[in-house]
């Protein structure tokens, strides 16, 4: 049997031969960053293909998420998720805001709009929701409680690159959305992010923030940071854009076989398409019932491992459960009992564009058993 490890997920990769000659031609115009020609390109293709009015491209997907908090002058305490990637939460540390998790929603995985309110104090400015594998957060009941205290939304739509709701972006939701570009991602530009925002005034305060808060030769207007993109990964972002569809495509694919072949096992719940939505299949999280499937969740994980098949326990454990962030009274399990089973009951399936029909069946027969 053939025992090749398959991995949880590989790069969308450009062509060699077609990525050369932007090369060339950047070194032969010899600017590197700064807002150059394909940075320029980038921008600009990115907010067409996105349906968006307005992207600040930033060097990767934790920057735009603290200079979101700083463009907005986010203070005191954000109600946020504790199941995400940690760089969510980290990115209010990083501007001395004070994390309050909340608890989320069983069957979408995202913060629960039903808990939000018990969690605002007069010290809350805004909402920090993740829209968790692409898969769209009631972004409608999100506002009505954001418009109702007065608070700001800023989205980590890492995952949701061209996810889409009623042919609407779902990144026009909230003040701001943030994407990551980082390899593993559904898009990527080798490590890469950006910001979105819906008018031409926010859009040059980002600008100023991603470059050290310069707004011309001799001002400084913020205490910004340095998250520009340089020219060679926009040039590369340029050529990934244009395989993006057919890599979203071939990813559905694979989550039509994985739900074929999954759906009547015990113990094994999978998540289904949304109406009205277009999605990304960006992960394909399973989770495991332990009594009906008769193994936990890590017995299949490292039995996995043994036949060379990679999951991802993702997301475990939660951000709530790192020494950083467990001292916080919202971050006790009692506080958080859904996000706490869900990230001891999951795993994420091997899912990427170039996932062999092999592959994915050595996958099927190792959970089925
Ligand atoms: C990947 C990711 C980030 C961070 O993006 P980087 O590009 O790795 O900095 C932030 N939030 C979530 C939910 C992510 O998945």
């Amino acid at each position: 049997m053939d025992n090749k490890t398959i991995t949880v997920t590989s790069p969308l990769l450009p062509s060699l031969d077609d990525f050369i000659p932007y090369l060339q031609d950047i070194w032969e115009r010899k600017w590197l960053t700064n807002n150059g020609h394909y940075h320029q390109e980038l921008e600009k293709a990115l907010c067409e293909y996105l349906k968006v009015p307005y992207i600040s491209l930033f060097t990767n997907g934790t920057l735009p998420l603290m200079c979101a908090l700083q463009a907005l002058r986010i203070t005191g305490e954000v109600i946020t998720t504790p199941y995400s990637f940690v760089a969510t939460t980290h990115s209010l540390w990083w501007n001395g805001i004070k994390p309050v998790f909340v608890d989320i929603n069983p069957e979408t995985c995202n913060l629960d709009p039903d808990k939000i309110e018990a969690a605002i104090t007069p010290r809350t400015t805004a909402i920090m929701p993740v829209h968790v594998y692409g898969k769209p957060c009631d972004t409608q009941r999100i506002q009505e409680i954001a418009d109702k205290y007065g608070l700001k939304v800023i989205y980590d739509a890492a995952h949701a690159f061209g996810v889409e709701m009623n042919g609407k972006s779902i990144l026009e939701a909230g003040d701001m959305s943030t994407l990551s570009f980082h390899a593993t991602k559904v898009y990527n530009t080798i490590e890469g992010g950006a910001l979105i925002c819906q008018d031409e005034k926010t859009k040059k305060r980002i600008d100023y923030l991603k470059n050290f808060g310069y707004a011309d030769e001799t001002e400084i207007v913020a205490p910004g940071v340095n998250g520009k993109m340089d020219e060679v990964r926009s040039a590369y972002g340029l050529l990934n854009l244009k395989q993006v569809d057919i890599a979203i495509e071939a990813r559905h694919q694979v989550a039509i076989k994985y739900r074929e072949a999954l759906r009547n096992v015990e113990g094994i719940r999978f998540m289904n398409d949304m109406p009205g939505i277009r999605h990304n299949y960006s992960y394909f999280p399973v989770f495991i019932d332990v009594e009906k499937y008769g193994m936990t969740r890590d017995e299949l994980y490292f039995k996995m491992k043994d036949y060379n098949v990679l999951g991802r326990r993702y997301f475990y454990p939660l951000i709530s459960e790192f020494s950083t962030y467990r001292g916080l009274e919202s971050a006790k399990k009692e506080n958080l009992p859904v996000a706490t089973k869900v990230a001891d009951s999951v795993i994420c399936l091997p899912m990427y564009h170039n996932l062999g029909e092999d592959s994915v069946e050595r996958v099927i027969n190792l959970i089925i058993k």
